[in-house]
């Protein structure tokens, strides 16, 4: 590790607040340097020109390795990140090895076209690697966003840098270490811990990185936009926040959709971009489906996450754990009714109730904010048209709940929802080959499946004339 600042910041363990280490500050002099060292090994160094094959072969004991270490990559995003520890060691790390996996099987199927001209030409295109990139990520989920990242741009033949959260980077560290002992040559995987406004604010204003993909909030989003505006114009691709609804008619299995409409709130504490925390129900099933949260939210366990018993850990750190709080107060003093929770749960860490509110309309601050906390909004419709308009009105577009048998019903409402991502009767159906990101102010472009290994290719046109024509 080369660290050229010598500050360091704390990383603290939410369940305690105590702090867990102390971790390197990254700043804009060590990401010059990070920059030097992936700009040198794009241009004269093998990662970019190894055969597909090649690249694949070290990608594949990279995901070994992740494999081979996911008690301690669990571990580390439970301290880090307040997750619960059961679900990282069985969905979070093996998910994470297995993206890794999923882009090596494709490091040797990138090719172009063969393009039949309207003239006497013959062209190709080539699709050679972006250059070197500069991915910034949140603290939800530490090691799936790093491999999302990371996974197709190694693929492609990329070189890149990785500025974790500054509120969970012990995974990402222990990561860049595997992906050494797998052989991924220096140079190629840098990562650089330390703030947003600092380091991360470096990535995207620098001249020479020629790509920044970046996942947080819709805020921050925009001043990366405007960093690589004002530097080199490099491409931006934006993962942003979200306010998705979750829509339930009439003819549902009540009982299934509550314990769905529950994970959807309250998976992850809330702390998911995806959340569908605005649930609009039909009005025929209303009160039935309020009797059924009411009980099932009861058996809701806040506690450690290293409890398997337990459903819900601690907010990720103090400031968002008063954002949710005063979020809380908004919707108690904004006339909604508050159903259930509604406060801190325990004397030490930053537990927070899972919160349900009822009778709330949409012109509600929380109905409106990304509140990225265990509460949700419950709201009554009537009709399809109705429900269509009122899921649409909000400046976010990441995505969307449909819960019906009718399969009218679901073909229209997911073919209005101006979301990239729709689920009908079912809810965080995540995979490797779904392409997953945002309409309107939920960002551009997309991470996972193909599709993301895209947005770290160039297209080049080669034409050449097929006989000796005038040209
Ligand atoms: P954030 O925007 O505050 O931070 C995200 C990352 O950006 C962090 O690494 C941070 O250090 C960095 N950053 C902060 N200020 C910066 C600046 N001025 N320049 C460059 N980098 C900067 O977001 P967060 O609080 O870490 O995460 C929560 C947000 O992320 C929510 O809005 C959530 O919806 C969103 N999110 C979106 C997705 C998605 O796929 N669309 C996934 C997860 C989280």
């Amino acid at each position: 590790m080369i660290e050229v600042t010598r500050k360091t910041f704390e990383t603290i363990d939410p369940r305690t607040e105590e702090v867990i280490a102390r971790i390197a500050e990254g700043e804009k002099e060590d990401v010059d340097l990070a920059v030097k060292a992936a700009r040198e090994a794009f241009d004269h160094g093998p990662w970019p020109r190894l055969p597909g094959c090649e690249r694949r072969r070290i990608m594949l004991k990279f995901a070994d390795l992740i494999d081979e270490n996911i008690e301690e990559l669990a571990v580390l995003d439970t301290i880090d990140g307040g997750k619960l520890y059961s679900l990282c060691k069985i969905i979070d790390i093996p998910a994470a090895a297995e993206t890794i996996r999923y882009y090596a099987g494709a490091a040797d199927k990138i090719h172009g076209a063969t393009l039949k001209m309207s003239r006497d030409l013959q062209a190709y295109t080539l699709h050679e690697p972006v250059g070197v990139v500069g991915h910034i990520i949140p603290w939800n989920f530490p090691s799936q966003m790093f491999v999302m990242k990371v996974g197709p741009a190694l693929a492609a033949g990329c070189t890149m840098l990785v500025k974790p959260a500054e509120q969970t980077p012990l995974s990402a560290l222990y990561y860049a270490h595997l992906a050494k002992l797998a052989g991924i040559p220096d140079g190629v995987l840098n990562v650089i811990t330390g703030y947003g406004s600092t380091a991360g604010a470096a990535i995207s204003s620098h001249m020479d990185i020629d790509k920044v993909s970046f996942t947080g909030s819709t805020e921050v989003g925009r001043l990366i936009m405007q960093g690589a505006a004002a530097s080199n114009l490099k491409s931006v691709s934006l993962e942003l926040g979200g306010k998705s609804p979750f829509i339930v008619f009439d003819d549902v299995d009540v009982d299934k959709v509550a314990d769905l409409a529950l994970q959807g709130s309250f998976y992850n504490k809330g702390e998911i971009c995806v959340a569908g925390t605005r649930i609009f129900v039909q009005e025929g099933i209303y009160d039935k489906f309020l009797n059924k949260l009411e009980e099932k939210v009861k058996r809701w366990v806040v506690g450690d996450p290293f409890n398997p018993n337990v459903h819900q850990g601690p907010q990720v750190n103090k400031q968002q754990y008063d954002k949710i709080l005063s979020y809380i107060e908004h919707g108690k003093n904004g006339g909604a009714t508050l159903f259930s929770g509604g406060k801190p749960a325990g004397q030490k860490g930053y537990y927070i109730e899972p919160t349900i509110f009822t009778d709330v309309t949409d012109d509600m601050t929380i109905a409106k904010e990304e509140i990225f906390g265990p509460v949700m909004s419950v709201l009554k419709f009537k009709t399809v048209e109705e429900v269509i308009k009122r899921a649409n009105a909000t400046k976010y577009g990441l995505a969307a709940g449909i819960m019906t048998n009718d399969l009218n019903t679901a073909n229209t409402v997911s073919r209005s929802i101006r979301a990239g991502v729709i689920w009908i009767n079912c809810y965080f159906a995540f995979d490797k080959d779904l392409p997953y990101g945002g309409y309107k102010m939920s960002g551009f472009e997309r991470d996972m499946g193909l599709e993301a290994l895209n947005k770290y290719l160039q297209v080049k046109s080669v034409a050449t004339p097929i006989q000796n024509s005038p040209w």
